[in-house]
Protein backbone atom coordinates (compact mmCIF):
# COMPACT_ATOMS: atom_id res chain seq x y z
CA UNK A 1 0.00 0.00 0.00
CA UNK A 2 1.20 3.11 -1.00
CA UNK A 3 1.42 5.47 1.97
CA UNK A 4 -0.75 7.97 0.42
CA UNK A 5 -3.96 5.49 0.79
CA UNK A 6 -2.69 4.70 4.12
CA UNK A 7 -5.13 4.96 6.89
CA UNK A 8 -3.48 6.70 9.31
CA UNK A 9 -3.11 6.52 13.38
CA UNK A 10 -3.40 10.06 14.45
CA UNK A 11 -2.64 11.60 17.64
CA UNK A 12 -3.94 15.39 18.16
CA UNK A 13 -2.63 17.61 21.10
CA UNK A 14 -4.89 19.93 22.05
CA UNK A 15 -4.57 23.74 23.01
CA UNK A 16 -3.08 24.21 26.30
CA UNK A 17 -5.08 27.69 27.57
CA UNK A 18 -8.47 26.12 28.07
CA UNK A 19 -11.10 23.20 27.73
CA UNK A 20 -12.14 22.00 24.15
CA UNK A 21 -15.66 23.53 24.33
CA UNK A 22 -15.12 26.54 26.80
CA UNK A 23 -14.27 28.79 23.73
CA UNK A 24 -10.63 30.12 25.88
CA UNK A 25 -9.00 28.31 23.22
CA UNK A 26 -10.61 31.02 20.56
CA UNK A 27 -10.71 29.43 16.92
CA UNK A 28 -8.29 26.55 17.22
CA UNK A 29 -10.81 24.65 19.32
CA UNK A 30 -13.55 24.86 15.97
CA UNK A 31 -10.27 23.88 13.90
CA UNK A 32 -9.58 20.78 15.73
CA UNK A 33 -12.54 19.90 15.90
CA UNK A 34 -13.44 20.10 11.49
CA UNK A 35 -10.13 18.44 11.36
CA UNK A 36 -10.92 15.71 13.84
CA UNK A 37 -14.28 14.87 12.48
CA UNK A 38 -13.45 14.98 8.71
CA UNK A 39 -10.23 12.15 9.60
CA UNK A 40 -12.81 9.89 11.24
CA UNK A 41 -14.95 10.17 8.44
CA UNK A 42 -12.06 9.33 6.31
CA UNK A 43 -11.07 6.17 8.11
CA UNK A 44 -8.03 7.15 9.91
CA UNK A 45 -7.58 6.33 13.52
CA UNK A 46 -7.69 9.05 16.22
CA UNK A 47 -6.99 10.27 19.01
CA UNK A 48 -7.54 13.70 21.01
CA UNK A 49 -5.06 14.52 24.36
CA UNK A 50 -7.23 17.41 25.60
CA UNK A 51 -7.51 19.29 29.31
CA UNK A 52 -9.77 18.25 31.80
CA UNK A 53 -13.30 19.22 31.98
CA UNK A 54 -13.23 19.45 27.93
CA UNK A 55 -16.81 18.62 26.70
CA UNK A 56 -17.03 17.29 23.07
CA UNK A 57 -18.25 13.62 23.99
CA UNK A 58 -18.88 12.66 20.56
CA UNK A 59 -15.15 12.83 19.34
CA UNK A 60 -12.34 10.05 21.52
CA UNK A 61 -10.79 12.26 24.24
CA UNK A 62 -7.76 11.44 27.03
CA UNK A 63 -8.27 14.30 29.50
CA UNK A 64 -5.31 15.44 30.97
CA UNK A 65 -4.84 17.63 34.54
CA UNK A 66 -2.99 20.42 34.86
CA UNK A 67 -2.81 24.20 35.39
CA UNK A 68 -3.91 26.22 32.33
CA UNK A 69 -0.86 27.74 29.95
CA UNK A 70 -0.79 31.54 30.58
CA UNK A 71 -2.46 33.33 26.57
CA UNK A 72 0.08 34.04 24.06
CA UNK A 73 -1.09 37.43 23.42
CA UNK A 74 -0.81 38.74 26.92
CA UNK A 75 2.72 38.23 26.76
CA UNK A 76 5.00 41.19 25.16
CA UNK A 77 7.05 39.70 22.55
CA UNK A 78 10.56 39.67 24.36
CA UNK A 79 9.05 38.41 27.74
CA UNK A 80 11.00 34.38 28.27
CA UNK A 81 8.61 31.45 28.41
CA UNK A 82 6.76 30.51 31.09
CA UNK A 83 5.16 27.52 32.48
CA UNK A 84 2.85 26.98 35.50
CA UNK A 85 3.70 24.41 38.04
CA UNK A 86 1.64 21.27 37.53
CA UNK A 87 1.81 22.41 33.61
CA UNK A 88 -1.23 20.68 31.58
CA UNK A 89 0.97 21.42 28.62
CA UNK A 90 3.50 19.87 29.88
CA UNK A 91 1.50 16.98 31.12
CA UNK A 92 -0.40 16.37 27.57
CA UNK A 93 3.34 16.11 26.20
CA UNK A 94 4.56 13.34 28.46
CA UNK A 95 1.18 11.68 27.88
CA UNK A 96 1.93 11.51 24.08
CA UNK A 97 5.52 10.74 24.76
CA UNK A 98 4.37 7.85 26.25
CA UNK A 99 2.02 6.38 23.75
CA UNK A 100 3.71 7.74 21.04
CA UNK A 101 4.98 4.41 19.50
CA UNK A 102 0.94 3.91 18.63
CA UNK A 103 0.42 6.48 16.50
CA UNK A 104 1.98 7.29 12.70
CA UNK A 105 2.19 10.82 13.26
CA UNK A 106 1.45 13.40 16.53
CA UNK A 107 -0.44 16.96 15.24
CA UNK A 108 0.77 19.97 17.52
CA UNK A 109 -2.38 22.15 17.74
CA UNK A 110 -0.89 24.69 20.50
CA UNK A 111 0.88 28.02 20.00
CA UNK A 112 3.48 27.31 22.83
CA UNK A 113 7.65 26.96 22.70
CA UNK A 114 7.33 23.44 24.57
CA UNK A 115 5.88 21.49 21.95
CA UNK A 116 8.35 22.72 19.32
CA UNK A 117 11.56 22.34 21.16
CA UNK A 118 10.62 18.23 22.21
CA UNK A 119 9.71 17.67 18.62
CA UNK A 120 13.47 15.97 18.10
CA UNK A 121 13.29 14.02 21.02
CA UNK A 122 10.47 12.27 19.90
CA UNK A 123 10.30 9.53 18.03
CA UNK A 124 7.46 9.47 15.91
CA UNK A 125 7.42 12.99 13.64
CA UNK A 126 5.16 15.92 14.75
CA UNK A 127 3.33 18.08 12.88
CA UNK A 128 2.56 21.49 13.81
CA UNK A 129 -0.13 24.08 13.14
CA UNK A 130 0.50 27.46 14.09
CA UNK A 131 -2.57 28.73 14.85
CA UNK A 132 -1.51 32.77 15.31
CA UNK A 133 0.98 34.97 13.38
CA UNK A 134 4.51 35.72 14.91
CA UNK A 135 3.82 37.29 18.66
CA UNK A 136 7.03 36.10 20.63
CA UNK A 137 10.57 35.77 20.11
CA UNK A 138 11.44 32.82 21.83
CA UNK A 139 8.44 30.96 19.58
CA UNK A 140 9.86 32.67 16.13
CA UNK A 141 13.54 31.10 17.00
CA UNK A 142 12.04 27.76 17.64
CA UNK A 143 9.99 27.79 14.79
CA UNK A 144 13.07 28.68 12.52
CA UNK A 145 14.91 26.00 13.69
CA UNK A 146 12.11 23.00 13.42
CA UNK A 147 11.51 24.39 10.57
CA UNK A 148 14.76 23.98 9.32
CA UNK A 149 15.08 20.17 10.75
CA UNK A 150 11.93 19.31 9.57
CA UNK A 151 11.33 20.82 6.70
CA UNK A 152 6.91 20.77 5.71
CA UNK A 153 5.97 19.99 9.42
CA UNK A 154 4.81 23.59 10.25
CA UNK A 155 1.80 24.19 9.17
CA UNK A 156 -0.05 27.65 8.62
CA UNK A 157 -3.81 29.35 7.86
CA UNK A 158 -2.90 31.98 5.46
CA UNK A 159 0.09 33.15 3.30
CA UNK A 160 -0.05 36.41 5.35
CA UNK A 161 0.08 34.84 8.93
CA UNK A 162 3.26 32.51 7.33
CA UNK A 163 4.78 35.59 6.39
CA UNK A 164 4.98 37.01 9.98
CA UNK A 165 7.64 34.63 10.71
CA UNK A 166 9.41 35.12 8.06
CA UNK A 167 10.52 31.26 7.24
CA UNK A 168 13.18 30.56 4.42
CA UNK A 169 11.49 26.93 3.78
CA UNK A 170 8.23 26.39 1.95
CA UNK A 171 5.42 26.20 4.19
CA UNK A 172 2.11 24.03 4.26
CA UNK A 173 -0.87 26.72 3.76
CA UNK A 174 -4.01 24.65 5.34
CA UNK A 175 -6.58 27.83 5.57
CA UNK A 176 -9.42 26.25 7.32
CA UNK A 177 -12.74 24.31 6.77
CA UNK A 178 -16.27 24.11 8.35
CA UNK A 179 -19.03 21.58 8.19
CA UNK A 180 -21.51 23.80 6.21
CA UNK A 181 -24.16 21.63 7.27
CA UNK A 182 -24.38 22.97 10.14
CA UNK A 183 -24.57 26.61 8.69
CA UNK A 184 -28.12 27.86 7.29
CA UNK A 185 -27.98 30.27 4.59
CA UNK A 186 -30.74 33.29 4.94
CA UNK A 187 -31.40 36.00 2.28
CA UNK A 188 -33.84 38.30 4.50
CA UNK A 189 -31.98 39.41 7.22
CA UNK A 190 -33.03 41.77 10.23
CA UNK A 191 -31.76 45.27 10.35
CA UNK A 192 -28.76 44.38 12.85
CA UNK A 193 -25.09 43.47 12.51
CA UNK A 194 -23.07 40.77 14.27
CA UNK A 195 -19.86 40.62 16.04
CA UNK A 196 -18.26 37.41 16.58
CA UNK A 197 -15.20 36.33 18.68
CA UNK A 198 -12.70 36.16 21.97
CA UNK A 199 -13.54 39.72 23.83
CA UNK A 200 -10.14 40.51 23.87
CA UNK A 201 -8.13 44.03 22.60
CA UNK A 202 -6.23 42.28 20.14
CA UNK A 203 -9.94 41.39 18.53
CA UNK A 204 -10.85 45.61 18.18
CA UNK A 205 -14.40 45.13 19.19
CA UNK A 206 -14.79 48.81 20.21
CA UNK A 207 -14.52 49.82 16.55
CA UNK A 208 -17.41 47.82 15.73
CA UNK A 209 -19.36 49.18 18.77
CA UNK A 210 -18.25 52.69 17.29
CA UNK A 211 -19.96 52.04 13.87
CA UNK A 212 -23.09 50.52 15.44
CA UNK A 213 -23.31 53.86 17.58
CA UNK A 214 -22.89 56.03 14.47
CA UNK A 215 -25.41 54.18 12.37
CA UNK A 216 -27.40 53.23 15.18
CA UNK A 217 -27.68 49.48 14.29
CA UNK A 218 -27.91 47.03 16.60
CA UNK A 219 -24.84 44.61 16.99
CA UNK A 220 -25.26 41.42 18.18
CA UNK A 221 -22.59 40.11 19.79
CA UNK A 222 -21.24 36.66 20.87
CA UNK A 223 -18.33 34.77 22.32
CA UNK A 224 -16.21 34.50 25.22
CA UNK A 225 -14.87 37.69 27.64
CA UNK A 226 -11.53 36.84 27.89
CA UNK A 227 -10.61 40.18 29.43
CA UNK A 228 -13.49 41.36 31.49
CA UNK A 229 -11.80 44.93 32.62
CA UNK A 230 -11.17 45.63 28.64
CA UNK A 231 -15.25 44.47 27.85
CA UNK A 232 -16.26 47.08 31.27
CA UNK A 233 -14.52 49.69 29.34
CA UNK A 234 -16.02 49.26 25.73
CA UNK A 235 -19.41 49.50 27.71
CA UNK A 236 -18.51 52.68 29.78
CA UNK A 237 -17.23 54.59 26.54
CA UNK A 238 -20.03 53.23 24.34
CA UNK A 239 -23.48 53.83 26.88
CA UNK A 240 -25.87 54.99 23.72
CA UNK A 241 -24.40 52.09 21.32
CA UNK A 242 -27.16 49.79 20.40
CA UNK A 243 -25.56 46.78 21.60
CA UNK A 244 -26.78 42.82 22.47
CA UNK A 245 -24.28 40.70 24.49
CA UNK A 246 -25.65 37.05 24.13
CA UNK A 247 -22.42 35.47 25.54
CA UNK A 248 -20.74 32.31 24.25
CA UNK A 249 -22.82 30.63 22.25
CA UNK A 250 -23.39 26.43 20.58
CA UNK A 251 -22.41 26.84 17.01
CA UNK A 252 -26.05 26.12 16.30
CA UNK A 253 -27.04 29.29 18.75
CA UNK A 254 -24.72 31.50 17.05
CA UNK A 255 -25.53 30.19 13.28
CA UNK A 256 -28.83 31.08 14.40
CA UNK A 257 -28.57 34.71 15.36
CA UNK A 258 -25.42 35.34 12.80
CA UNK A 259 -27.68 34.59 10.03
CA UNK A 260 -30.35 36.97 10.06
CA UNK A 261 -27.45 40.07 10.40
CA UNK A 262 -26.88 42.20 7.32
CA UNK A 263 -23.01 41.32 7.98
CA UNK A 264 -20.24 40.65 10.21
CA UNK A 265 -17.91 43.14 11.43
CA UNK A 266 -14.50 41.98 11.87
CA UNK A 267 -11.67 44.87 13.17
CA UNK A 268 -8.88 43.05 14.12
CA UNK A 269 -6.08 45.26 15.31
CA UNK A 270 -3.59 42.40 14.83
CA UNK A 271 -2.21 40.12 12.41
CA UNK A 272 -5.63 37.91 12.33
CA UNK A 273 -4.03 34.25 11.32
CA UNK A 274 -7.63 33.47 9.10
CA UNK A 275 -10.64 34.67 10.97
CA UNK A 276 -13.27 31.23 11.67
CA UNK A 277 -15.45 33.53 11.92
CA UNK A 278 -15.40 34.74 8.60
CA UNK A 279 -16.60 31.58 6.46
CA UNK A 280 -18.74 30.69 9.34
CA UNK A 281 -20.69 33.81 8.19
CA UNK A 282 -20.01 33.22 4.42
CA UNK A 283 -22.21 29.61 5.19
CA UNK A 284 -25.13 31.42 6.22
CA UNK A 285 -25.01 33.62 3.73
CA UNK A 286 -23.75 37.08 5.41
CA UNK A 287 -20.88 39.16 4.01
CA UNK A 288 -17.89 40.22 6.01
CA UNK A 289 -16.84 43.72 6.32
CA UNK A 290 -13.22 43.50 7.88
CA UNK A 291 -10.16 45.42 8.13
CA UNK A 292 -7.61 44.60 5.13
CA UNK A 293 -5.10 43.15 7.41
CA UNK A 294 -4.13 39.51 8.03
CA UNK A 295 -6.43 36.61 7.01
CA UNK A 296 -9.33 38.50 6.14
CA UNK A 297 -7.81 39.96 3.29
CA UNK A 298 -6.82 36.69 1.97
CA UNK A 299 -10.65 35.41 2.69
CA UNK A 300 -12.90 37.82 1.78
CA UNK A 301 -13.66 39.03 -2.26
CA UNK A 302 -13.77 42.83 -1.37
CA UNK A 303 -17.28 43.99 -3.42
CA UNK A 304 -18.48 40.31 -3.65
CA UNK A 305 -18.66 38.81 -0.69
CA UNK A 306 -18.28 41.89 1.98
CA UNK A 307 -15.68 44.76 2.23
CA UNK A 308 -12.45 45.08 3.31
CA UNK A 309 -11.46 48.66 4.40
CA UNK A 310 -8.65 50.34 5.37
CA UNK A 311 -7.31 49.31 8.84
CA UNK A 312 -8.47 50.78 11.92
CA UNK A 313 -10.64 53.57 9.98
CA UNK A 314 -14.42 53.62 11.42
CA UNK A 315 -15.29 55.56 9.23
CA UNK A 316 -14.41 53.20 6.44
CA UNK A 317 -16.61 50.68 8.26
CA UNK A 318 -19.60 52.78 8.32
CA UNK A 319 -19.48 53.32 4.54
CA UNK A 320 -19.23 49.57 3.82
CA UNK A 321 -22.01 49.69 6.32
CA UNK A 322 -23.82 51.79 4.14
CA UNK A 323 -22.95 49.76 0.72
CA UNK A 324 -23.83 46.53 1.74
CA UNK A 325 -27.19 46.24 -0.68
CA UNK A 326 -24.36 45.85 -3.60
CA UNK A 327 -23.68 42.06 -2.24
CA UNK A 328 -25.74 38.70 -3.15
CA UNK A 329 -25.42 36.77 -0.24
CA UNK A 330 -26.22 33.93 -2.19
CA UNK A 331 -22.14 34.34 -3.70
CA UNK A 332 -21.60 34.43 0.50
CA UNK A 333 -22.74 30.79 0.56
CA UNK A 334 -21.41 29.87 -3.13
CA UNK A 335 -17.95 31.07 -1.96
CA UNK A 336 -17.89 29.22 1.01
CA UNK A 337 -19.15 25.56 -0.12
CA UNK A 338 -16.21 26.13 -3.08
CA UNK A 339 -13.52 26.60 -0.60
CA UNK A 340 -13.84 25.69 2.88
CA UNK A 341 -16.29 23.05 3.15
CA UNK A 342 -14.92 20.41 5.25
CA UNK A 343 -13.84 17.80 2.07
CA UNK A 344 -11.63 20.67 1.24
CA UNK A 345 -10.33 21.04 4.57
CA UNK A 346 -9.46 17.33 5.16
CA UNK A 347 -8.23 17.00 1.42
CA UNK A 348 -5.50 20.60 1.91
CA UNK A 349 -4.92 18.27 5.95
CA UNK A 350 -4.66 15.08 4.47
CA UNK A 351 -2.16 16.04 2.00
CA UNK A 352 0.37 17.73 4.27
CA UNK A 353 -0.04 14.72 6.69
CA UNK A 354 0.94 12.16 3.74
CA UNK A 355 3.53 14.98 2.68
CA UNK A 356 5.11 14.83 5.93
CA UNK A 357 5.24 10.78 6.42
CA UNK A 358 6.96 11.07 3.18
CA UNK A 359 9.57 12.62 3.70
N1 LIG B 1 -17.33 31.11 18.75
C1 LIG B 1 -18.34 30.30 19.25
N2 LIG B 1 -19.37 30.88 19.93
C2 LIG B 1 -19.46 32.21 20.13
C3 LIG B 1 -18.44 33.03 19.60
C4 LIG B 1 -17.39 32.45 18.91
O1 LIG B 1 -18.32 29.09 19.09
O2 LIG B 1 -20.42 32.66 20.77
C5 LIG B 1 -16.19 30.48 18.05
C6 LIG B 1 -16.28 30.62 16.54
O3 LIG B 1 -17.02 29.59 16.01
C7 LIG B 1 -14.82 30.55 16.11
C8 LIG B 1 -14.05 31.00 17.32
O4 LIG B 1 -14.98 31.13 18.40
O5 LIG B 1 -14.45 29.22 15.80
C9 LIG B 1 -13.27 32.27 17.07
O6 LIG B 1 -12.26 31.95 16.18
P1 LIG B 1 -11.51 32.96 15.23
O7 LIG B 1 -10.63 32.17 14.31
O8 LIG B 1 -12.47 33.87 14.56
O9 LIG B 1 -10.60 33.85 16.22
P2 LIG B 1 -9.52 33.47 17.37
O10 LIG B 1 -10.30 33.41 18.65
O11 LIG B 1 -8.90 32.16 17.01
O12 LIG B 1 -8.55 34.60 17.39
Amino acid sequence: MTISAKTLKLLFVSTPVGPLGSGLGGGVELTLYNVAQEMIRRGHHLQIVAPTNSTWNDLPLVQIPGNLQIIAQSQERKDPITMPENSLLANMWDYARQVQANYDLIVNFAYDWLPFYLTPFFHRPIAHLVSMGSLSNALDEIIKKLAQQFPNTIGFHTQTQAATFALEQQSAILSNGIDLSLYDFCSEPKQQLAWVGRIAPEKGLEDAVAASQATNILLKIMGKIQDDLYWQKICQNYPNAPLEYLGFLSTNQMQQVLRQCRALLMTPRWVEAFGNVIIESLGCGVPVISYRRGGPAEIIQDGKTGFLVEPDRVPDLINAIARLDEIDRQACRQQAETEYSLQALGDRFENWFYKILHS
